[in-house]
């Protein structure tokens, strides 16, 4: 398959010959030709599939063939939930469409608002925006998509998580009646049902591989450690080169300021992205990540989200994921198009339920694996960040692990959820009983 097959305008295919893409993902394959039909569409895709170009070259398409001149509204307007991701996608709309002459502005908190309003107010051809910020400048008489042609959602469920959803709602009920939705989402929930129901007309619904199933370019694998020596193993680990470019993941924001400095000290670069960094610091993160100033980024889920950057080597689950699709996401963030990565995870004697519980999740086991040459019977620190993290879980609500040996693959679609009456939320599928806590 080609991307000359697509529609694609010849503008655009230069620019994606540039971009050095030989062939579509499926996504784009799936959802280029009925967007340029001029449909709604859903589309359920996992990180890393190429969704981004999927919805922004046929748009591109579509802009290209307009006649130029004065424009008296915003074209298109994309929503995403965090700024990282509204950043990643300015980058590809400018990418994409640098043969065309667009106009493209971003709009997301933690920086000065008054560029952002100018652009607002200029009739600029592609707005890309976090929902708070737009409703807020929005509400205050900026902006103008009287023309509006293309409106995004992307990472609708995420955006739900979140508690977007009042501000979404707002945003829509100002957007003209006549215009093609599009919206992308990692999973087809009720809520996300909902959605397309109260925005999207007969859309087309293009399904990308099995739900919430992680990139299958992405080696798996487990490392049985006991807490207390989960620092010692991330340092052991390095020595090899071959991680050249590890993303590491905690669950609180001071676990992983804690991990940066270990390795700091160690003389390994690093650097944190979490939501207690000002905007300025999180992107520095990123950009001395991309261009290797840093050999490794520790981050938390929610900052992390949607980060793409080529070339991940590692990803490190130094934390056990709360949510099994956080598990999804983050192992997304490397073997992304079809690079292959590998995805370690660090697993306690108290995370071996929810390894278990993941594994029926994904609907296969993950492979086990033991360090060489690691000293699993050194003393470690008295007290680790991980044990301290640990005790702020509610230990009552911990899930009993039933059994140790090593699960099975087993049932492959069928959520955690549904299989153990485990409680679900729109923060996500639980790992069995235990509560969640709130993002
Ligand atoms: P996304 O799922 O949109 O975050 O894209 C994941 C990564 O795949 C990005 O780094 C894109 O630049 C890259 N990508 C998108 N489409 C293609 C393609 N057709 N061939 C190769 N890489 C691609």
């Amino acid at each position: 398959m080609s991307f000359r097959t697509l529609g694609l305008d010849e503008k655009i295919l230069q620019a994606v010959q540039e971009a050095g893409y030989t062939e579509p993902t499926p996504i784009q394959t799936a959802a280029i030709p009925p967007i340029i039909a001029g449909h709604d569409l859903i589309g359920i895709a996992q990180t890393g599939t190429g969704k981004t170009a999927a919805f922004t070259l046929p748009m591109l398409t579509k802009l290209a063939a307009q006649p130029g001149g004065p424009r008296n509204s915003t074209r298109v307007l994309i929503i995403a939930p965090t700024r990282e991701l509204v950043v990643q996608i300015d980058e590809n709309v400018r990418a994409y469409g640098k043969h065309l002459h667009l106009t493209v502005a971003t709009v997301f908190g933690g920086v000065g608002e008054h560029p952002q309003i100018r652009a607002l107010n200029s009739n600029t051809d592609v707005i890309i925006a976090c929902p708070g910020r737009l409703i807020d400048l929005m509400n205050r008489r900026n902006g103008n998509f009287s023309g509006l042609q293309f409106l995004v959602l992307d990472e609708a469920d995420r955006m739900l998580d979140m508690g977007f959803l009042p501000s979404i709602r707002q945003i829509v009920r100002q957007m003209p009646q006549k215009r093609q939705t599009l919206m992308f989402s990692a999973t087809l929930s009720k809520e996300i049902e909902q959605l397309t129901h109260e925005f999207q007309r007969a859309p087309k619904i293009v399904q990308i591989g099995r739900r919430a199933n992680p990139a299958e370019t992405v080696t798996q694998l487990v490392y049985e450690v006991p807490k207390h020596l989960k620092p010692a193993l991330l340092l052991h680990l390095l020595r090899d080169p071959q991680m050249d470019m590890v993303l590491v993941f905690s669950r609180m924001k001071h676990s992983a300021d804690r991990i940066a400095r270990n390795l700091e000290f160690k003389g390994i670069k690093t650097a944190t992205l979490h939501s207690n960094r000002s905007q300025n610091q999180r992107l520095k993160a990123l950009k001395d990540f991309k261009s290797g100033a840093v050999r490794v980024l520790v981050a938390t889920d929610i900052a992390a989200r949607g980060i793409d950057v080529d070339g991940i080597s590692h990803v490190v689950n130094y934390d056990f994921p709360m949510h099994v699709e956080d598990y999804v996401h983050r192992i997304g963030r490397t073997g992304r198009a079809n690079a292959i990565g590998d995805a370690i995870s660090f697993v306690t004697n108290e995370d071996h339920g929810e390894l278990r519980a993941l594994e029926r999740f994904i609907g296969r086991g993950i492979v086990r694996k033991r360090a060489e040459g690691f000293d699993y019977n050194a003393a470690g620190p008295a007290q680790t960040e991980s044990s301290r993290d640990d005790e702020r879980r509610p230990r009552q609500q911990r899930p009993q692990p039933r059994g140790h040996g090593h699960s099975s693959p087993q049932r492959p679609t069928m959520s955690v959820g549904a299989q153990q009456g485990g409680q679900r939320s729109s923060a996500g599928r639980s790992y069995g009983q235990r509560s969640f806590r709130p993002r």
